[in-house]
């Protein structure tokens, strides 16, 4: 199966992506680590994505398209879990071309609680395991429960590219729940923790 999460920037979709591949195996395909990890090469499109990342905009749908055909392409016997794709009306008429979707979750969360998680969350560059020194602390402080590495703050998690982000994430959500919507298999989900786990657990059959 193909599951889709929408959502704001903070609104869970990587916590649940996370979850899904680490308790049932799922392909988790997140742009937004997909484009971190070019931003380490050390090329001029490392240096492009990554002022775009810090600007809190959209990479362009052409070179995202690609990079997700190709990654996805080859996991398609999988369970996948699509975590940040499509953004846009245009990146998903794209997707509907080469891959069914099953299930698309659009993940509610109110907007001060949004702020507050994005200023909050840490990540562990390993194994990308995703915390919050307000809502979901490691166990050892400033520490990834699972490899014990350090844990980082993304370079965009800041207050003033959090507001471009959301601007973003305004301007083009619409259309694409629109989309969704229409074709029948889109869900709404306002609930969080653990409740919200049991809720999409229990959807998807798991
Ligand atoms: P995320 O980790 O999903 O919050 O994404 C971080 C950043 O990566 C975004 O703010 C965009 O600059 C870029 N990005 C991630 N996914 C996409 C996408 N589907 N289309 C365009 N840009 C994206
Ligand atoms: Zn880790």
């Amino acid at each position: 199966m193909v599951v889709l999460l929408l959502g704001a920037p903070g609104s869970g979709k990587g916590t649940i992506a996370n979850y899904l591949e680490k308790e049932y195996g799922f392909f988790h395909l997140a742009t937004g680590q997909l484009f971190r990890q070019i931003t380490k090469q050390n090329s001029p499109l490392a240096q492009k994505i990554k002022k775009i990342i810090n600007a809190g905009k959209l990479v362009n749908d052409a070179l995202t398209n690609k990079l997700v055909k190709s990654n996805l392409i080859k996991k398609m016997k999988k369970n996948v879990v699509l975590d940040g794709y499509p953004r846009n009306i245009e990146q998903a008429k794209y997707l509907n071309k080469f891959c069914k979707i099953d299930y698309v979750f659009d993940l509610c969360v109110k907007e001060n609680i949004i702020i507050k998680r994005i200023i909050g969350r840490r990540i562990c560059p390993v194994c990308q395991a995703i915390y919050n020194i307000y809502y979901k602390k490691p166990q050892e402080k400033n520490h990834c429960n699972f490899d014990h590495h350090i844990l980082i703050k993304r370079d965009d998690d800041t207050k003033q590219t959090i507001k471009q982000r959301l601007q973003e994430y305004k301007k083009f959500n619409h259309p694409l729940v629109a989309f969704y919507q229409q074709k029948g298999n889109y869900k709404k989900i306002t609930l969080t923790g653990k409740k919200l786990i049991n809720q999409i657990k229990k959807i998807l059959k798991l």
